[in-house]
């Protein structure tokens, strides 16, 4: 049992005010792995306090110590790796495969990347008749979602250590081990009492404490449309500063000169990945209408290749849904496309056979969706996909842009120069043409609805800065 039933505050490990508690399930055998407890807004308060009480010395370091802390901090993540794999596994249900590759290696990224932009970061800058300083914005409050338990917390965390911003984080009820090891690394470097705070507990009662908190300056929040609409309305009463990184419905274009087995094979990678519990997922694919015939052969042919099954085992590629609510959502909004009429090509409502303990949904492919659907217009978070079919690049174009979103968008083919038309024309704040790989170094965030702000690398430390311009200083 991984039961942690204290927060972390001003540099200790503290038992709750409160007594209530949360248990902890492993979404691939909906057994019980912990509990956490639910902490109170006294919880809260003392870790503010404490967030406070460091922000003068911690504001003050020197660039140096600061890059010296986040690289302490990376060498000893990955001393604690094989137990941040074991727990993602654990209390997502990530394929022990995916844990490492992908989970384990984003937290990293985070750490080692916010160290190597702290070098040549400018926090000085001369104008005209002013030098411009970057400091430090305060207080930080962090509130973090389940989906990517080590990425979505340490890319706050790098950046508010790398501008000296003093932290509570709340993460999500449902994934809170993957934090707690966090807390334990940074104890274990000696990260300065106060500067990180680890307060469990719900969304109602932290988080909203956190966003309504008059001692927090900033919030980062990553998480649903809904939430982030109620972090803004709670910080407008302060005059918060938030960053809110929020849902998409994301396309990928497919050009006509695709290989049809490479365009499936792509689409499905992004239903599959966590489970399709990913907010930059590609999960309406614009198909030239002309492909269809063999783009659908080619996607019945690759399906059954992405094993789904147990997470422990080497081979699986996906896991279970998270939770049972969110299984519910996603059998809904199966049920929404065949209701609407869209022609469902794989998959369906229900458990995959031989799947019946654990969370697990089939592999859903809709074709022949219209954009207007419920499928192609509402996050569904789980492994549903929708195809849509174009009469041209226009079009595409327009029905990629026809959503309130705008995280990520993808495009597929060979010819360079459509490529690029494509890529510039999607109206997001991602776009990755043919799979390129990831770049820690580039900006990550949404246009309309997906968000506010920016995170990753000097984009993400951007954040935890307010600008001072100091005039007639020599
Ligand atoms: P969520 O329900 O919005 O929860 C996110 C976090 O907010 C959790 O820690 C939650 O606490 C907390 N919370 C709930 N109610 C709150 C309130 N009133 N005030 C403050 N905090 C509150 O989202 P989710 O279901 O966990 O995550 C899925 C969503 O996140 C999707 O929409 C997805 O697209 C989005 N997401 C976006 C990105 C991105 O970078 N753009 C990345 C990943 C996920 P509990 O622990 O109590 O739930
Ligand atoms: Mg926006």
């Amino acid at each position: 049992m991984r039961n942690k039933l204290q927060h972390y505050i001003n540099g200790e490990w503290i038992d709750s005010t409160g007594s209530e508690t949360a248990e902890v399930l492993n979404p691939a055998t909906e057994e019980v792995i912990g509990k956490i407890s639910l902490g109170t807004e006294e919880d809260l308060d003392k870790a503010v306090k404490a967030a406070r009480a460091a922000f003068p010395t911690f504001s003050q370091t020197t660039r140096e110590e600061r890059i010296d802390l986040l690289e302490k901090i990376a060498a000893e993540y990955k001393n604690r790796k094989d137990e941040i794999i074991e727990v993602i596994t654990e209390e997502l249900g990530s394929p022990i495969k995916k844990s490492e590759e992908i989970h384990y290696q984003m937290g990293y990224a985070h750490f080692t990347q916010a160290a190597k932009e702290l070098k040549d970061f400018q926090f000085v800058d001369k104008r005209e008749n002013s030098t411009i300083y970057k400091e430090s914005i305060g207080v930080s409050g962090l509130i973090t979602p389940w989906n990517f338990p080590t990425n979505q917390t340490t890319t706050k965390i790098a950046s508010a250590l790398a501008a000296g911003s003093p932290m509570v984080l709340k993460p999500a009820e449902l994934t809170p081990f993957a934090a707690i090891i966090l807390a334990e690394i940074f104890d274990k470097i000696g990260v300065p009492k106060g500067v990180f705070n680890l307060v469990n507990g719900t969304g109602e009662t932290i988080g909203n404490g956190i966003s309504s908190h008059p001692d927090i300056d900033f919030v980062s929040f990553t998480g649903s449309v809904g939430v982030g609409q109620k972090i803004m309305e709670n910080g407008a009463k302060t005059i918060k500063k938030v960053a809110l990184e929020l849902g998409g419905k994301s396309p990928l274009i497919v050009l006509d000169d695709t290989d049809p087995e490479y365009a499936a094979n792509t689409a499905i990678n992004h239903i599959m990945m966590n489970t399709g519990q990913v907010c930059t997922a590609a999960t309406r694919i614009i198909v030239p209408k002309a492909m269809k015939g063999d783009f659908e052969k080619a996607l019945k042919t690759a399906l059954p290749q992405y094993k789904v099954g147990n997470p422990q085992d080497k081979d699986t590629v996906t896991g279970p849904l998270v939770a049972e609510k969110i299984w519910n959502r996603v059998q809904d909004y199966i049920q929404k496309g065949i209701d609407e009429g869209a022609t469902l090509l794989a998959g369906g409502t229900g458990k995959p056979n031989g799947l019946d303990k654990g969370y697990f949904a089939k592999p859903t492919i809709f074709t022949d969706v219209r954009n207007d659907m419920t499928i192609a217009q509402e996050e569904i978070f789980g492994p549903v996909m929708s195809v849509i079919y174009s009469n041209s690049i226009d079009e595409a174009i327009e029905i990629a842009n026809d959503t309130v979103y705008g995280l990520a968008g993808y495009v597929v083919g060979k010819d360079e120069e459509k490529l690029a038309r494509v890529a510039k024309s999607i109206r997001a704040g991602r776009i990755s043409i043919n799979n390129a790989k990831s770049d820690f170094s580039a900006p990550f965030g949404g246009f309309k609805q997906s968000g506010i702000g920016r995170e990753w690398g000097d984009f993400g430390i951007e954040e935890y800065l307010e600008p001072k311009s100091i005039l007639g200083m020599k």
